[in-house]
């Protein structure tokens, strides 16, 4: 099963011995855990590593998201399938 990685910066209101603060963390679609930060660059810097280690092999990756609807870092079942070799396909059966 693919799983599409979807994160968002998320922010609330948090108490401190500073007095309120925002916090940052991050979430994703696909669970995964994130720090807490006080400062938003840090948690955009976590979604971009999280991109960056769920990203499949450059071959698997979509070559034309807007056309097939997904994102540069998702693999993508049309543009990874053009370069399996024909008598595979029956091995993509999704389950
Ligand atoms: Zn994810
Ligand atoms: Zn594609």
């Amino acid at each position: 099963m693919t799983v599409r990685h979807r994160p968002k910066v998320r922010r609330w209101r948090e108490e401190t011995s500073q007095g309120e603060a925002w916090c940052y963390t991050v979430r994703c679609s696909c669970e995964a855990e994130f720090d807490e930060h006080y400062t938003k660059r840090l948690a955009e810097n976590d979604k971009a590593k999280h991109l960056i280690e769920v990203a499949p092999p450059h071959s698997e990756r979509c070559r034309d998201p807007r056309k097939h609807r997904c994102q540069s870092w998702d693999r993508c079942p049309v543009c990874a399938d053009q370069l399996t070799l024909p008598g595979f396909e029956s091995l993509e059966v999704a389950g």
